[in-house]
């Protein structure tokens, strides 16, 4: 089944709101077998939505609009779609009966405005919506299928998940599917995993990769278009297999994994404690790793020692082994590891110094140069990155940068 999908919403088109509503319909439509095929964003205007809708009606017979479903004068969806299915607008107590009682549930008064969200399109099925007040509607005439929704994010996708997705699927018989599954790469330029992919794309057709890149990494996405359920699994399982194989250490996990839950997994394995010391990301490694719920079973804690007098009164790192290398060296980084380890009593350590700009960088030590130790049961290895990006992207990516390592001596390949 092919759909296009409307996006209804001045904001939109300003660019004030991201429009993340297409793509969980992209994303969610996929997953059940039906195929967006066109997205079209119109402000709230009578003439913009009907066009919109009318040619996406014409060219595949069916169009998810979300957004214009509220009850200010600005939402106009309901109005306009129902009167190119020459559907009349007619009150229906069983909605008007629901906005009451959700309105007394939350105590606030109604106005005479939310009457307007009682009003259904003659012959439209009522999809009711748990989330807020403006159901959505599934409406099916002449011109074909048009199923509306709620702009709230929150709102369009406990409507599309509970209402739309499995009407569709009984349409479409669920047994064809359109199905991804993404390998995360770090630590690996996009161009340099391509090459060590090679001919990947011939091998997996027809399921087809997609590299993209961003701040932290680089994500290889694998599709599988229109086949059964059980076929799509195994053409992904296979690519996927082969992809994990051919980027090595550097492919750490699928779909929303984080690199720093892996971190924690395998030390929690391991049954190693965890400590960190910061200078150039000031923290960000420490935020990563606690971000992750449950880490204090592995984490204990970290420095931020940013100033070289904190890097010898609370780290331990010798007076001499600064003045000799500086403080973006491998040694003081060493230095860094095996002082955090040592006062925070843990086996696994790890420390990030480096120059994270705009200034202070110089011909030997550049602006993105950052250097690492990770210390794992007594044997501290240190590594020198220079990293691309400005600032914020140094520092992050210095982050990442600490726990890929950690990840590769805890789980060597
Ligand atoms: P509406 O249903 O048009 O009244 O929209 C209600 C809220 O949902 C507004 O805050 C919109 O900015 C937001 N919204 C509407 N459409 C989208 C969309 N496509 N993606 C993300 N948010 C949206
Ligand atoms: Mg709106």
């Amino acid at each position: 089944m092919r759909l296009e999908a409307v996006t209804v919403g001045t904001e939109l088109l300003l660019g004030f709101t991201v429009d993340t509503n297409a793509a969980e319909i992209g994303r969610q439509l996929a997953a059940v077998g039906v195929r967006v095929v066109r997205r079209t964003s119109v402000p709230d205007d009578a003439d913009a939505i009907r066009d919109a809708v009318s040619s996406a009606l014409q060219r595949t017979g069916a169009v998810l609009i979300t957004g214009g479903l509220g009850p200010t004068r600005d939402d106009i969806t309901k109005l306009t779609v129902a009167e190119l299915f020459h559907a009349p607008l007619e009150f229906d107590d069983a909605v008007w009966q629901a906005v009451l009682a959700r309105f007394a549930r939350i105590r606030r008064p109604v106005v005479e405005s939310n009457r307007t969200q009682a009003m259904v399109p003659r012959g439209a099925r009522v999809l009711p919506n748990q989330w807020g007040t403006a159901p959505g509607l599934w409406l099916e005439g002449l011109p074909g299928l048009a199923i509306m929704l709620p702009g709230v994010p929150r709102e369009m996708r406990g409507l599309l998940e509970r209402e739309v997705l499995p009407r569709l699927a009984e349409r479409v018989g669920g047994v064809i599917v359109v199905r991804s599954r993404t390998v995360r790469t770090t630590a690996i330029a996009e161009s340099t995993l391509a090459e060590r992919l090679g001919e990947i794309e011939t091998e997996i057709a027809p399921v087809t990769l997609a590299y993209l890149p961003g701040l932290m990494g680089v994500d290889l996405r694998v599709t599988s278009w229109e086949a059964e359920p059980a076929e799509a699994d195994l053409r992904l399982a296979v690519a996927v297999d082969r992809i994990r194989r051919l980027a090595g250490a550097h492919a750490y996990g699928e779909d929303d994994v984080d690199l720093a839950a892996e971190v924690l997994d395998a030390a929690r394995e391991r049954r190693l404690r965890l400590a960190v010391a910061e200078s150039c990301t000031g923290g960000l490694l420490g935020a990563r790793l606690t971000a992750i719920p449950g880490s204090s079973a592995v984490f204990r804690g970290g420095t931020i020692a940013y100033d070289n007098g904190i890097k010898l009164t609370e780290l331990g790192v010798a007076e001499s082994v600064l003045s000799a290398h500086g403080a973006v060296s491998e040694a003081t980084a060493r230095a860094m590891a095996d002082g955090v380890a040592a006062r925070f009593d843990v086996e696994l350590s790890a420390a990030v110094t480096g120059i994270a700009g705009p200034d202070g960088g110089t011909a030997e030590k550049p602006v993105g140069m950052v250097c690492f130790a990770t210390r794992v049961a007594g044997v501290t290895e240190t590594a020198t990155m220079i990293i691309p990006g400005d600032r914020s992207e140094i520092r992050g990516r210095a982050a990442q940068y600490a726990l890929f390592q950690l990840l590769r001596r805890l789980r060597p390949a």
